[in-house]
Order: C-alpha cells, then sequence, then structure tokens
C-alpha cells in the first residue's frame, strides 16, 4: 500500500535517523499523525533551532549556543587537568561519571588513514597554547580503545613531549567492564586491565 506523499516524506526523514528502521519510522509517523498540532510545531521547530544555535565553542570545540561553552566559562574548571576527547557527545559521557572536574579538549575525530584522515583534519590549533593558558598539568586521553583511538593517542603523546616541558600525558585505564565476565573477555582486553590493575 502506497502512503500520501507527506506520509511517505516524514517516514523517509525518519528512516535516515540512526536506530531507526522503516517499522520505528511508521510507528513514530502514526505517533506524530495523532498527536496535536502544537506539540509537532514545538518539536519541528526544536530540530530546526539546534541546527541554528548549537555551534562548537571556540576554545574547546564542545558545544554551546555561546561563543564559550559552561565548562569553558567556569573557573573552577581550570584546575590544571585536560581531557581529550574525539567526540563533543564524549563530554557528556565523560561529566556523567562525576570523576572529571577538569577542562575539555574536542578533537572531532580520530587519525583514520583508510578514511583519509590525517592530524591536519583534527582540532588540534589551539591545543599547544590551551596547555600553556589554561596552567594545563595533566593531558588525560580519553579516546576509544580502538586502533585509531590507540593511533590518535600515540600521536599527541609524542606531539605533546615535543612541544610542552613537564606535561603528564596518560590515558584511560583499558579494562573489563563493570558487570562483565572474564570468561567472555578478550585476551587484549585482558592484557590491558592487567596493564592497568592497582593495588587493593
Ligand atoms: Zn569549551
Amino acid at each position: 500500500m502506497l502512503y500520501p506523499r507527506p506520509l511517505q516524506r516524514l517516514l523517509a526523514e525518519l528512516e535516515r535517523l540512526p536506530g531507526i528502521g522503516p517499522k520505528s519510522a511508521q510507528r513514530l509517523a502514526f505517533y506524530l499523525l495523532r498527536s496535536a498540532k502544537d506539540e509537532n510545531a514545538a518539536l519541528a521547530d526544536a530540530i530546526k533551532s539546534v541546527r541554528e544555535q548549537i555551534h562548537p565553542c571556540r576554545n574547546c570545540g564542545n558545544f554551546t549556543d555561546e561563543n564559550l561553552c559552561d565548562i569553558c566559562r567556569a573557573p573552577r574548571r581550570e584546575n590544571g587537568q585536560l581531557c581529550i576527547v574525539s567526540e563533543a557527545r564524549d563530554v557528556l559521557s565523560i561529566e556523567n561519571s562525576n570523576e572529571f572536574y577538569g577542562r575539555y579538549h574536542v578533537l572531532g575525530g580520530v587519525i583514520n588513514p583508510l578514511d583519509g584522515i590525517g592530524p591536519s583534519d583534527l582540532r588540534l590549533d589551539n591545543l599547544l597554547d590551551r596547555i600553556a593558558d589554561e596552567n594545563i598539568e595533566e593531558v588525560i586521553v580519553a579516546l576509544s580503545p580502538t586502533v585509531e583511538g590507540e593511533t590518535t593517542g600515540s600521536f599527541l603523546a609524542s606531539l605533546l613531549h615535543e612541544h610542552v616541558e613537564k606535561v603528564k600525558v596518560t590515558q584511560l585505564a583499558r579494562g573489563l567492564p563493570f558487570g562483565g565476565d572474564l570468561d567472555y573477555a578478550d585476551q587484549v582486553t585482558i592484557a590491558g586491565a592487567l596493564r592497568g590493575r592497582r593495588e587493593l
């Protein structure tokens, strides 16, 4: 059965979203068909304005609707620690851990030669200046434990050691997921967890 054209258009737009297949798109579309007109208008407006009003913080690359994000504007976040992440959404993951109180630097990707992404494609222009200006003593590399993440981490470590005196460069421990079963962990994860072990 062929849907009316406006409905086909909505389905096509919804299916573009990550994690939304034809079935979910249908469910959402029929929900929107039944919901109040002003609710739909509010949703459409939120989708439109998020793209118009949100942009990268000019200091760290985190999402903001101002020149500087909340974290860069907060003086108490200048605690000598800088956490380097790949994407702005990673800032939220680390914030949610409630374990880190310093500032961030968003690279906007990781080095990936197969996709033609090199160091010059990453947001690195102001990184060295930031380390000096914001009195950074420790840089925490918080990238995904993938080949690309490891490559980018090694690149960052040599860049920092070459240009900055007295900065500690650390990376997130490679370990076992909480609630995971040792039996199911692969050997790379177990090796990483052993290297990152700590005293009880
Ligand atoms: Zn910022």
